[in-house]
């Protein structure tokens, strides 16, 4: 389907052949509540699919399944978990298409784009299922000689694990992947605006042959009521979840009360910093991917272009002849590289803060404006001289919206790109190396992109500094997210 037109038969047969049920103790079953959710497509506004909306009852039959499957998931050969999730990997490659045209309906993003989640996303289930036989320990002899130390991994125990719509498919995978290979079962609550990749997952990890119970999805309309009894179960043992940093909040003082495990990979507010000795070429290629990638919907998307006062116009001259080149529409359709924002309320976020940079003196050199007509649509905008204290430099904007504010010297740039209280990833460009070693250590970021505009990679460990979480996905750092250390004393053999 790649280089074919995507038609309307093509659309329906796939929807049709997504899950619409919850997923719970390895069977297909209604919610308890009976009522439904209607999945639209941004691009349109209409609804594509009509889905289970699970009640607080489901998400305890579900904390149920989880449980029940737990001890016989930790004692299955870590080789079986891993080859399991191999083949989960291999039926993804299979299904890619699918996957990826179900991704552009229920979030809007350019098919090709969808299709380079799917290879991110089925990474981790590559990565993990080569990790799943890597859960090393160790045995030492104790200081004093008296006695033998073993360090050993197992299992943390059922994992709640809850993920934003931005990456339907790489968001889960990087949270279930690395659970499932430590030997933890879980449930699994997408986001209610594109809950259909997951239900398709959860279909592909049953044909791949994953026992009943270790994976359960519950898709609801009600997060924290259905999440209240699942965190509040002391069966539960862990929480992961990415989204925005205010739930995150919420949700780890609730994480508290049974002392829950957690991993937390929350908002980001990028720096994108260009220096004078920047190759421009590159940095521009750099702002594009790191700016536009996902219509600006990343929480690694680069939030403020800080530039060098002696480069900044030619940067921005640069950056804007290339937005002038993107094409807007539905991503369905071909040579589109901008779809729709997710709802009406991120159009209308990305408007106010807009208005207010310029009110606060910025100069909009492209775009600037929401587009009327069907779908929720925002023009790609370069806005150049924002000024300090604009609310856009403060908050996630998550659309289509590139700042650019001028800076004199290294010490103004680090200042700037420090000022803020996430810390997820940087963006730097110098072809002085160092500089870029300067940077790497005073950068408050848990990541940093030298020269590129993209990071996010399987075998890397990804997650934030301050504000923006607690915790890594992916790298070996990942797969220790769900492992408890157990460490045994014993006897000196000899004595
Ligand atoms: P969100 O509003 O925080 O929602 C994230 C998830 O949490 C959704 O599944 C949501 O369910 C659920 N949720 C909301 N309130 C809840 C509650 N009280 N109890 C339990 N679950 C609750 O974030 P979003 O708008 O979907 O995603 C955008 C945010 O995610 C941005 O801030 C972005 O930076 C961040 N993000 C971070 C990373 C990272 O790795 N650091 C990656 C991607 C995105 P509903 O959909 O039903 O509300």
């Amino acid at each position: 389907m790649t280089n074919a037109p995507i038609t309307a038969d093509a659309e329906a047969a796939l929807l049709a052949s997504v899950p619409n049920q919850l997923f719970i103790g390895g069977e297909w079953v209604d919610s308890t509540s009976g009522r439904s959710i209607a999945v639209t497509d941004p691009a349109t506004g209409r609804t594509i699919a009509t889905i289970a909306d699970a009640s607080p009852e489901d998400g305890v039959r579900a904390m149920d399944a989880a449980a029940a499957a737990q001890a016989d998931w930790a004692a299955t050969a870590p080789r079986v978990r891993g080859e399991i999730l191999r083949r989960a990997f291999d039926l993804l490659q299979e299904r890619a298409d699918d996957f990826a045209l179900l991704m552009t309906l229920e979030m809007g993003k350019p098919f090709a784009e969808a299709r380079g989640e799917v290879t991110y996303g089925g990474e981790f289930l590559r990565w993990f299922s080569e990790e799943a036989v890597r859960i090393s320990g160790r045995y030492g002899i104790n200081p004093e000689g008296s006695g033998r130390m073993i360090v050993t991994h197992l299992p943390v125990g059922p994992s709640y694990l809850i993920t934003p719509w931005n990456f339907p498919l790489a968001m889960a995978t990087r949270k279930i992947a690395p659970a499932l290979a430590a030997g933890c079962t879980a449930i699994v609550k997408p986001a209610e605006l594109t809950p259909l990749t997951t239900l398709l997952f959860a279909k592909l990890l049953d044909d791949a042959g994953l026992p009943a119970g270790v994976l359960n999805v519950v898709t609801t309309s009600t997060a924290s009521t259905v999440s209240e009894p699942i965190l509040s179960d002391p069966r539960l043992r862990k929480l992961s979840f990415t989204g925005s940093t205010a739930v995150g909040v919420s949700l780890l003082k609730q994480a508290a009360d049974g002392v829950l495990r957690t991993s937390m990979e929350l908002g980001g507010n990028a720096p994108f910093i260009v220096f004078d000795d920047a190759d421009l070429d590159k940095a521009v290629d750099g702002a594009m991917l790191a700016k536009f990638r996902n219509i600006g919907q990343a929480c690694t998307a680069a939030n403020r272009f800080i530039v060098h006062e002696s480069v900044a116009d030619e940067f921005a001259r640069r950056v804007t002849e290339k937005v002038r080149a993107l094409s807007v529409g539905r991503g369905t359709e071909s040579g589109v590289t901008i779809g729709p924002l997710i709802n009406e309320a991120a159009v209308a976020k990305a408007n106010d803060l807009v208005s207010d940079a310029v009110s606060r003196g910025a100069t909009v050199a492209i775009g600037g404006h929401a587009i009327d007509g069907e779908g929720t649509f925002y023009e790609p905008t370069v806005l150049t001289g924002v000024t300090a204290g604009s609310d856009i430099l403060r908050n996630e904007i998550f659309g289509p919206v590139l700042s650019i504010i001028p800076f004199t010297d290294e010490a103004d740039a680090v200042a700037k790109a420090n000022d803020t209280e996430f810390g997820l990833v940087g963006y730097v460009f110098t072809e002085n190396l160092a500089r870029g070693q300067r940077l790497i250590e005073s950068l408050q970021t848990g990541m940093m992109g030298l020269n590129v505009g993209v990071v996010s990679n399987a075998g890397a460990p990804f997650g934030g500094m301050k504000q923006s979480g607690i915790g890594r996905e992916g790298g070996s750092e990942g797969i220790h997210e769900y492992l408890e250390t157990k460490y045994v004393l014993t006897p000196n053999p000899f004595s």
